[in-house]
């Protein structure tokens, strides 16, 4: 009677816990493609690293993603990223920094209007 009660609460045990740790591995993915990375690239790691990988991945995308860096530098505030401009003379790319276009010549404007 002892050895099946603790039988059937091993396997609740584990059945909760491998619900956790896919549960963990897709909410990893899901933060990954909030933050543009690859969904199954992240669900792999997830599934791979469970709980932990869970944590680490939340950190390291909410701290380096997208949205974190717009709110740390504000729209439009200095970044360790090279912003592209376009160059409105060949409308290439080029980075904001630069006073004229690297293709063309034409002077840029430093100020973007939306
Ligand atoms: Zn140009």
């Amino acid at each position: 009677m002892l050895f099946a009660a603790v039988e059937l609460s091993t396997v609740a045990l584990v059945t909760v816990a491998v619900l956790v740790w896919f549960g963990c591995a897709f909410y990893t993915a899901g933060v990954a493609r909030n933050s543009g990375r690859s969904y199954h690239l992240w669900l792999l790691i997830g599934v791979l690293t469970g709980p932990p990988g869970l944590v680490f991945a939340y950190l390291l995308l909410e701290l380096t993603g997208e949205r974190s860096r717009r709110i740390r530098y504000g729209e439009g505030g200095k970044s360790d990223i090279a912003e592209m401009v376009r160059c409105p003379n060949c409308n290439q790319s080029v980075p904001r920094s630069f006073e004229h276009c690297q293709f063309c010549g034409a002077p840029l404007s430093r100020r973007k209007h939306r």
